[in-house]
């Protein structure tokens, strides 16, 4: 069993709608975060128990996919310290991850020295595409998506062979089709309807269009679309999608499971 349930799919900031990016990974053994953005660990409280957690993935340390870590190292500690579990994240950010722990950390409170590297195992990701990585029985592979900072797609592959991909922050880029290939569901980011040359190839983002073209050259079976700069643009963006790709098709709108 591989359920996906989108916790928030919001780009920038959570809204009414709900958090901003997190999503749940759940096995037969317990349930796997992707991505912590602001509201993540709300989100998850109010839905689940902590002592199912495996472990927590970020695809990058921009702040609406990692700002929520320093709370739940935080939580890891207080009231009660929760035993550790593995933290990936893309090789080459673990000064920034330290940065991070250097302006919260509580000095007065040796076990809150550095709250992020004393709560989890920290376990970079090389982004090649080869490497297998694993947690609670579920593997995944890391793919150097095209963003502002290093940013890791993700491919998860469950033990009956069904292929849950994630874009994370990406423009268009081959080792992002590579990720999605033959996925039975790819969660591929639609931050825009429309956007400059910078926006797409620069900074690293892709419309809904061409999220549903990666999704259709990928040959998967199955797209979410995520990460919308605005709420009030989902159904447009699938509407986009849908004319570029035939497979099933839904928006991550947070509470549903895949
Ligand atoms: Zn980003």
């Amino acid at each position: 069993m591989l359920e996906l349930e989108i916790l928030g799919s919001n780009a920038t900031a959570p809204t009414k709608e709900g958090p901003a990016s997190c999503y749940l990974l759940r096995t037969e053994t317990g349930v796997l975060l992707v991505d912590a953005g602001p509201g993540s660990l709300a989100a998850y409280c109010a839905r689940h128990e902590l002592s199912e957690l495996r472990g927590i993935v970020v695809t990058h340390l921009h702040a609406d996919h990692s700002l929520d870590l320093m709370a739940w190292a935080y939580r890891w500690t207080f009231p009660e310290e929760l035993p550790s579990i593995p933290l990936f994240f893309p090789e080459g950010e673990a000064e920034r991850l330290a940065a991070f722990d250097a302006v919260f950390g509580i000095p007065t409170l040796p076990t809150m020295n550095r709250p992020i590297a004393q709560s989890f195992e920290a376990r970079p990701m090389t982004r090649d595409g080869v490497t297998v990585y694993e947690v609670d029985g579920l593997v995944f592979r890391s793919f150097a998506a095209h963003h502002s900072v290093p940013s890791a797609a993700l491919r998860f592959e469950a033990p009956d062979g069904r292929v849950l991909a994630f874009s994370s922050d990406t423009g268009l880029c081959e080792p992002l089709v590579e990720a999605a290939r033959d996925a039975d569901l790819f969660v591929c980011e639609a931050t825009y309807l429309e956007a400059d040359e910078q926006a797409l190839h620069g900074h690293g983002h892709l419309t809904a269009r061409m999220a549903g073209e990666v999704a259709a050259s990928a040959n998967a079976r199955h797209l979410v679309l995520t990460h919308f700069a605005d709420p009030a643009d989902w159904e447009e963006g699938r509407r986009r999608a849908a004319e570029v790709f035939d497979g099933r098709l839904d928006v991550a709108v947070p509470g549903s499971r895949f």
